[in-house]
């Protein structure tokens, strides 16, 4: 039996400076009101174009973030893999809404699939696509692709290859590639791509996985489609599995525009909608690959549960368990210690262009009060078992 609860497994890679330190940020970031001055003095420090780092960088940065290039990540992808836990490596800048800025992600994560090549500690690529296009292209060809006008069209003929480029250097180079999912009004584009591009290429086996966000209500359905094509077009089909990031940004967005919440009904339906995805996929394993990408230590369980149930090695490199760097290490670690394959996303960039990413995931700490406490309990118990050693 797993037991999420050894903390001496979970924060084995972690001195106790460093334990220390997490215990301070997540206290922090546990506070909405500190956590508001917070993303408003970053927000202006940003405007103002403050020099950010000295504060962001021994904090938020070393928590969540690997480092500034691919290079200075490998320190990270060589300490977990002394724990069986292999990379992502996540270019994780954001918001660049430029040619120039198009063109630099572009190019960074071509560079991402090059390093993956035959790297050990490295078990994906990944990519968000909406960094490679303007985002008024990407929803426009996702719900309105009629009213695109020849320029418009043009630009996401582009987007397209830059897309296809990603997924031919990933296949060239043997390397499985994530395609991120993001907000309802850019998927309809991307699910299509993702589609055509998992035909192309994952022929012999899966290198371009689909994200599928299990809130939606809508995916299910999706997922048996995705299987059908992919029985009768002959290909391997890989699926990511994700809750989803952006429920409150949806539900405005539809009550704005007047049209039915994508979101399930309630949190039970997003987690019994996760957990049957995750069955379904081992179901037709033969035919799919999947990634589990969840902080929820009862569908991990599950996860894991339904492999024995169903005969599924725990080593099969069909089945991943993902989370994020600095979060849920206690999972992490401990799915790994009992044999499985797991994956930490390492995101990277510079300070100032991570920045978003990183207000992310101080709110996603901060709204998810659960979450938080958790962490901080497990630390301190940690600290506990220490000064008792
Ligand atoms: C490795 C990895 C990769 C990721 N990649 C992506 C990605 O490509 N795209 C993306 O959008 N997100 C991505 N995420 C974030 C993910 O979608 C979740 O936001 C986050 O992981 C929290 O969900 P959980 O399953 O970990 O935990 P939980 O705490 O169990 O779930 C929280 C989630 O449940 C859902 N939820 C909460 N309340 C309700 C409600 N009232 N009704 C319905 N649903 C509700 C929401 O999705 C919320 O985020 C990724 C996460 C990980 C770990």
């Amino acid at each position: 039996m797993i037991d999420f609860n050894n903390t001496q497994i979970a924060f084995s890679y972690k001195s106790d400076q460093e334990l220390k330190n997490a215990y301070l940020l997540f206290n922090a970031i546990k506070n909405p009101l500190l956590v508001k001055l917070g993303k408003f003095s970053v927000n202006i420090a940003l405007g103002i174009h403050f020099p950010l780092a000295w504060a962001v960088k021994p904090t938020l940065y070393k928590q969540f973030v690997g480092g500034e290039t691919l290079e200075e990540c490998q320190k990270y992808v060589d300490l977990l893999m002394k724990f069986n836990i292999k990379s992502t490596l996540d270019y994780s800048a954001e918001g660049e809404q430029s040619v120039e800025g198009i063109q630099s992600v572009f190019k960074e994560t071509l560079r991402s699939i090059d390093n993956a090549k035959g790297n050990e500690g490295i078990a994906y690529a990944v990519f968000k696509p909406s960094t490679l296009v303007m985002d008024k292209i990407l929803s426009k060809a996702s719900e309105h692709k009629e009213d695109l006008n020849e320029e418009e069209e043009k630009e996401f003929e582009e987007f397209k290859s830059r897309f296809m480029a990603l997924c031919q250097r990933a296949y060239d180079n043997n390397v499985r590639l994530l395609v991120d999912a993001e907000d309802c009004c850019f998927q309809d584009a991307l699910d299509d791509l993702t589609d055509e591009a998992m035909r192309v290429f994952n022929k012999e086996r899966a290198i371009v996985f689909a994200t599928l966000q299990m809130y939606r209500h809508d995916r299910m359905p999706y997922l048996k489609k995705i299987y059908n094509d992919a029985l009768e077009k002959n290909y391997i089909a890989g699926i990511k599995f994700v809750r989803g990031a952006y429920m409150d940004d949806e539900r405005e967005r539809a009550t704005k525009l007047g049209y039915p919440d994508p979101i399930c009904k309630n949190k039970q339906a997003t987690d019994d909608n996760f957990n049957a995805g995750v069955s379904y996929v081992m179901d037709h394993i033969a035919n799919m690959e999947l990634f589990i990408g969840t902080h929820n230590e009862a569908s991990n369980l599950t996860a894991a549960k339904l492999m024995n149930e169903k005969g599924i090695a725990r080593t099969d490199k069909r089945i991943f368990f993902a989370q994020l760097l600095g979060m849920s290490d206690n999972i992490s670690f401990n799915l790994a210690k009992a044999g499985h394959n797991v994956t930490k996303y390492v995101p990277y960039a510079p300070v100032r262009d991570v920045l978003p990413y990183l207000l992310r995931r101080v709110e996603e700490n901060t709204s998810m009060a659960g979450q938080t406490t958790r962490e901080l309990n497990m630390i301190k118990l940690e600290m506990e078992r220490r000064a008792h050693v």
